[in-house]
């Protein structure tokens, strides 16, 4: 698995169906799956302004041709290209009826090489400090202000998640990004998780009858790596 990371510069010089031309290429380097997200970055040679409106369009458009290209697949029935799990996630749980909560991340865990452990690698940085990952550290992830947050921060407690028309199906929350964002999502994130979420139930709504065979083939095959 491999992950794509947009920036500004993607999108700016983004022109129609390039995101094709980009996906037949990786498809083609032995991966089995890849995600592609929008870079979080305030570095304004990267950060993706969508209150521009150029951006926004171009943004817009290849996250919409992306849905498109990966649908397509679903249609066809075909097994053996490579692509992002959040379709195969989405549409499962959409045909299942099954909502999904925010990232693992304080349930979860990860330690560095000094036996440091945070809730995950987007907890760690100079002002942070870990837990000692010793005998106690059970014990002491119930007194973490690191992981009270990371535990508490979830889909339910965020304001705009709560209005959020894909609160049920959306993978995209992190939690790392959204306590450094002072309790609020990536917006980036969240239109590109809109935009695909819209595409699928407009395919599933017209054609999940007609192709329904070919979707049950794709994600039978791709729900071994969700
Ligand atoms: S798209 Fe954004 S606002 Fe909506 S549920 Fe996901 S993280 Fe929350």
């Amino acid at each position: 698995m491999i992950q794509i990371t947009l920036n500004k510069n993607h999108i700016l010089n983004y022109e129609k169906g390039d995101i094709v031309k980009w996906l037949k290429t990786i498809e083609n380097i032995g991966i089995d799956s890849y995600e592609i997200v929008p870079v979080t970055s305030s570095d304004n040679r990267y950060h993706i302004d969508l209150s521009d409106k150029e951006i926004y369009e171009k943004f817009e458009l290849m996250v919409s041709e992306y849905a498109d290209y990966i649908l397509q697949i679903f249609r066809d029935g075909i097994t053996t290209i490579p692509f992002s799990n959040i379709f195969t996630g989405t549409i499962l749980r959409i045909i299942k009826r099954e909502s999904t909560d925010s990232c693992n991340a304080g349930f979860s865990f990860c330690v560095t090489p000094e036996l440091k452990a945070y809730p995950c690698h987007m907890f760690i940085d100079d002002n942070t400090d870990g837990i000692k990952f010793d005998c106690n550290f059970r014990n002491n992830i119930k007194n973490s202000p690191l992981f009270i947050d990371a535990i508490n921060c979830n889909k339910s407690t965020i304001y705009e998640c709560n209005e959020c028309e894909a609160k049920h199906v959306c993978s995209y929350l992190c939690k790392g990004m959204c306590l450094d964002n002072n309790y609020s999502p990536n917006y980036e994130r969240c239109l590109f998780m809109k935009i695909i979420l819209k595409k699928i139930i407009i395919f599933l709504t017209n054609d999940y009858n007609k192709y329904k065979e070919n979707i049950k083939k794709v994600l039978i095959a791709k729900n071994v790596n969700l």
